[in-house]
């Protein structure tokens, strides 16, 4: 009787930006149950970053906080050089990192705060996914793997009064999506865009409202925000080979809205 001995399968590798809190965080314990050792890198929040980190790790999963600002492209460069060295090589890369600025009107914006929003939202996005590209393409020796981009619902609503720019970045997110996608599609690469609706994260109180998702979900058909675990559970199906002919598309998450 001859007897196979099983191959080891690969532990899958998934950088997700801006995971120390909100969707990002919940990106991350989501994916380490789920199997994969997880980069979460963040910006300032060292202390949630660290502290995921060591509550993944002694859930029995593999996961390294690295900071680096998405904005700034050396920093990008040095966090999959990170990924690279103590993780293995990359299957997954979820583009969370995002910036939102006080509310207010296009009137009264001026070029650098059109800028930061830019240089995190789409800037960072293209870097990040770039140097994923690099190190996933078969055509570069890569095994191929799966991206996800943080799109949101505000590209198709415009966010009049709120934050036009925002909405403007993420539908550049939309369109960056779709051109990538294309682009790599025979390269082992699919890349997906997830659009969530009002999610209960801190990034509400980051354009000067708390309270906004309370204020709006009247507004929802589902009458309700959405809770970070309910996007994350769409960008890890995604990621998955449940999703195996599916790229370029924006899966809303938004109950209705
Ligand atoms: P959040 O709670 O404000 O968290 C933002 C995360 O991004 C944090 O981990 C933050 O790091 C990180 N970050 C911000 N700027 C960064 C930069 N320049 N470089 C690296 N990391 C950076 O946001 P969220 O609500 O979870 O949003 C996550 C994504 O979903 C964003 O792309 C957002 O636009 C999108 N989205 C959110 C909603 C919503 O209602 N919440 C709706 C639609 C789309 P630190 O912790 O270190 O600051």
């Amino acid at each position: 009787m001859t007897s196979t001995i099983p191959t080891p399968v690969p532990t899958p590798v998934l950088l997700v930006t801006g995971g120390s809190r909100g969707i990002g965080a919940s990106v991350a314990l989501l994916a380490a149950q789920q199997g994969y050792a997880v980069c979460l890198s963040y910006r300032s929040r060292g202390d949630l970053a660290d502290a995921l980190v060591a509550q993944i790790t002694a859930d029995g999963g593999r996961a390294l906080a690295v900071q680096a600002d998405v904005a700034i492209e050396a920093d990008v460069v040095r966090l999959f050089e990170r990924v690279d060295a103590e993780l293995g090589r990359l299957t997954a890369l979820v583009n969370n990192a995002g910036a939102i600025e006080q509310q207010g009107r296009v009137v009264d914006m001026d070029a650098a705060r059109l800028r930061r929003v830019f240089d995190t939202n789409v800037v960072g996005s293209f870097i990040c996914a770039r140097e994923a590209v690099r190190r996933m393409s078969t055509a570069r020796g890569g095994a191929g793997g799966a991206i996800v981009n943080l799109s949101s619902r505000a590209a198709g609503l415009g966010s009049p009064g709120e934050f036009v720019d925002y909405a403007a970045s993420k539908g550049a997110i939309d369109t960056f999506t779709i051109g990538l996608a294309r682009e790599v599609a025979m390269e082992g690469i699919r890349v997906n865009a997830v659009a969530p609706g009002l999610i209960e994260t801190e990034i509400h109180a980051s354009s000067g409202e708390p309270g906004r998702v309370d204020r709006l979900k009247a507004g929802v058909p589902m009458q309700r925000g959405g809770h970070p675990d309910e996007v994350a559970r769409a960008v890890l199906w995604l990621l998955s080979a449940e999703a195996s002919y599916i790229t370029g598309t924006v899966v809303d998450v938004s109950g209705g809205r």
